[in-house]
């Protein structure tokens, strides 16, 4: 098992498999910045399943267990669940997730399952239609994302739904999407609206913190807090008091976790990151394309994770401006 700088072991890898997504989400791929004209990555620029194999195995032997399978929007890349088969395969992996908007899991969810992979971490930011089809920018209503959440239980799927939260945007759909995910006994997390990349106009004032969002759920519900279920557990977490439904809580923002993040990426063209804030990447695409020595490529990610400092949340919420300010990579490429 490696360290970084801060003591922090490897135990995590997320995989972004493509940078194209069938959304706009206003916070994530605004349509006047990814429009029509913009530039995705080429075929020959996406690492290949192969080389995504490859890499995984290699990260697998410095000490990560757990596999994130996100983009883009994952199901968007021809037959990711054979990768995913594939990657069940590599000694040491014990749990691969997969995020998505949840729009193609009526089609891909039996295929996903028999593939191997049993958790889904679906993407939904509001009920009502007028909120959600101005959200997404794509027009889509919520019922499609409901009637995929659907597929996935009834194929078998532990499920957990992601809501970004963004202050006078959807802040109102709270209460309802609580409502409605305990009453099916779905777990829902609520994701405070970060500044990752550099296209979403971010600022303080469009965060709804998790004691704002506690407090209103406290109004009308009661909630009990759970234990974390292991060392580096993002989300804090509760529990309704009349259901075993859970909530919880991304607070990347009003709590940063730093220093448990056990968490490395790798965008779809293969670029290592070592922080979903980082500026810049490094090139492991150029590195597996150019080497055959495994343990060359072991030695060189090793390296990298020995030497990572990142704390950027952090350092936002101790009020580093020069950290806000700086270049940093968008959600839709780095991967979610
Ligand atoms: N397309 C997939 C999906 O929608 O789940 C996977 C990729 S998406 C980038 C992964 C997650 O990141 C989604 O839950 C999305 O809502 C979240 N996300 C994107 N931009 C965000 C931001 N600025 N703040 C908080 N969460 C964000």
């Amino acid at each position: 098992m490696i360290k970084d700088k801060l003591q922090r072991p490897l135990h995590d890898l997320r995989i972004s498999v493509t940078d194209k997504c069938n959304f706009r989400c206003q916070y994530c791929m605004p349509a006047e910045i990814f429009g029509p004209d913009f530039k995705f990555l080429n075929k020959n620029e996406i690492l290949s399943f192969e080389e995504i194999e490859r890499v995984a195995g290699i990260f697998s032997e410095l000490g990560v267990k757990k596999l994130r399978i996100t983009g883009g929007e994952p199901l968007m890349r021809k037959d990711v669940a054979k990768l995913i088969g594939r990657l069940l395969q590599i000694k040491g992996i014990e749990d691969i997730g997969l995020t998505t908007n949840g729009v193609l899991l009526v089609k891909y969810a039996q295929d996903l399952y028999n593939a191997g992979l049993r958790r889904l971490n679906i993407s939904l930011d509001a009920l009502n239609n007028d909120i959600f089809q101005k959200m997404n920018g794509r027009g889509v209503k919520s019922e499609i994302v409901l009637k995929g959440i659907e597929a996935a239980l009834k194929t078998g799927f532990s499920i957990k739904v992601n809501m970004v939260v963004q202050k006078g945007v959807n802040d109102t759909e709270i209460i309802p999407m609580a409502e409605h995910f305990r009453k099916m006994g779905v777990t829902l997390r609520f994701i405070e609206f970060m500044d990752v990349g550099n296209s979403n106009g971010w600022n303080w004032d469009q965060v709804v913190s998790k004691k704002d969002i506690f407090e209103m759920l406290s109004k009308n519900f009661t909630l009990e807090p759970v234990d974390p279920d292991y060392f580096g557990e993002v989300a804090k977490r509760y529990k309704y008091k009349d259901s075993e439904a859970e909530i919880g809580f991304i607070t990347s923002v009003s709590e940063s976790f730093c220093s448990t993040c056990t968490r490395a990426r790798i965008s779809a063209d293969g670029k290592f990151y070592t922080c979903l804030f980082a500026g810049k990447g490094h090139d492991l695409r150029s590195l597996l394309r150019n080497c055959d020595d495994d343990k060359q490529v072991h030695t060189q990610i090793a390296d990298i994770w020995q030497n990572r400092k990142d704390r950027y949340s952090d350092e936002r919420v101790e009020g580093a401006t020069t950290s806000l300010n700086k270049n940093k990579i968008e959600m839709s490429y780095i991967g979610g």
